[in-house]
């Protein structure tokens, strides 16, 4: 007998016959013997038009409020498992974040979960009880209402998963697992069957989006084996595991990128002690994440360049932001190119492995593409280039390091 944790993106709720379809899913692990919590997302399309709605309402609205309003799409979805369960013959019964409850802090609208009151269910396990739980909310400790962010049922998922000590917790949705580089760019991409924390940890942050990247860092911390896998198909899906779990480490993974970047310019910026930190201070307190900036030495030794990237929703702002507050700075110019994507290859192997960044760098010259900005961690390289050679940029690379199927 093992405790597993389902959880069901939008797409597998979306219609009644899906959700009846979930329940099958979810009998036949409960008919071996399992101990099973179900974590559910809204019904697809849902949780957009709930916030669309309170869009509608006001502009500047308080978060309590809307809180209120989107959790209440997971309200459905666990009342019809539940129901679609009973239907099957299943003991299941539906529990909203409060009833649990999940305490998270108060952060609205992207709280963070604290902890899981798991007596009630598990002792309800030991009756037979399937328990089917509403993702994406919690109970702030002023027992207001709280969501956990967009996409945020699977760390609702995974954080049952820790609270519940559950031997494995398998995300079902849309894709059949996690592929080496994006399946509809790279015809060649291949489903990897294990992908350690931090290369999915990368790759969620860069951009797959196919966990919520909070769930992987909860996954983490607390060691959840993690199984992303279809709800449409049977078959393995791909597991989420510790590095020593993995035989036989391929030295790169995955080829990830983003869109979502844009990259500003500040030209003849004068290179002195406190600069960066008249440029970046102000967009920090602007809420704007900066995420790649290099400068250069100056060749006459007072003014150089200084590039860096923020979200594209940021770009307008940032622009604004750095005309507005760094008025005293003296720099010549400010170019703004939303035109860019950022390209990451990442794997835990590269920790033991050198030459990696020079392949990259290699197959992208001899594409022909110019590599704008470069930045590095342990396990991963980016670079950021011309969004228009984004389709040659990942399947070139992914080629390169031999990533391709036969
Ligand atoms: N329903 C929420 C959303 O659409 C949470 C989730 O689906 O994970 O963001
Ligand atoms: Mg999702």
């Amino acid at each position: 007998m093992a405790r597993i944790v389902m959880k069901f993106g939008g797409t597998s709720v979306a219609d009644i016959e899906r959700i009846r379809k979930v329940a099958e899913r979810v009998k036949a692990q409960a008919d071996q013997g399992d101990e099973v919590a179900v974590a559910v997302s809204a019904m697809a399309g849902e949780t957009d038009r709930l916030v669309a709605k309170v869009d509608q309402v006001g502009q500047l609205y308080d978060l309590r409020e809307y809180d209120v309003v989107v959790s209440s799409g997971e309200q459905v979805s666990v009342g019809l498992l539940a129901i679609a369960l009973q239907d099957l013959g299943v003991a299941a019964r539906s529990w909203l974040g409060w009833q649990i409850p999940v305490r998270t802090d108060s952060a609205h609208g992207s709280a963070r979960i604290e902890q899981i009151e798991i007596d009630e269910i598990v002792r309800r396990f030991a009756e037979g009880q399937v328990a089917v739980v509403a993702g994406f909310q919690g109970l702030d400790p002023q027992d207001r209402i709280t969501t956990l962010g967009r996409g945020g049922s699977d760390t609702s998922a995974v954080a049952l998963a820790a609270a519940l000590g559950a031997d494995r917790c398998d995300i079902y949705t849309d894709v059949d697992g996690v592929y080496t580089s994006d399946p509809r760019i790279v015809t060649r991409a291949r489903k990897l069957e294990r992908v350690t924390y931090e290369e999915m940890l990368e790759m969620a942050s860069q951009g797959a989006k196919v966990l919520q990247t909070r769930s992987v860092e909860m996954a983490m911390k607390h060691r959840v084996r993690v199984q992303v896998r279809s709800s449409f198909q049977d078959g393995p899906g791909t597991l989420v595991v510790d590095e020593d779990e993995i035989v036989e480490q391929a030295v790169v993974s995955g080829i990830a990128y983003s869109r979502d970047e844009a990259k500003i310019t500040l030209l003849k910026v004068p290179d002195r002690p406190g600069v960066a930190a008249k440029i970046f201070g102000p967009l920090a307190d602007a809420a704007i994440n900066v995420d790649m900036i290099v400068q250069n030495v100056s060749p006459e030794g007072d003014q150089t360049d200084l590039t860096f990237t923020v979200g594209k929703a940021d770009l307008d702002r940032a622009v604004q932001v750095i005309k507005e507050k760094c008025t005293d700075l003296g720099y010549a110019d400010i170019l703004a190119d939303a035109n860019v994507v950022k390209v990451s290859v990442i794997g835990v192997g590269m920790r033991s492995h050198a030459g990696v960044a020079q392949q990259m760098f290699n197959a992208l010259a001899d594409k022909g593409i110019n590599i704008q900005v470069i930045s590095t961690s342990e396990i991963k390289v980016s670079v950021l280039i011309a969004e228009d050679y984004t389709e040659l940029a990942l399947r070139s690379l992914h080629t390169a390091y031999g990533l391709d199927a036969d």
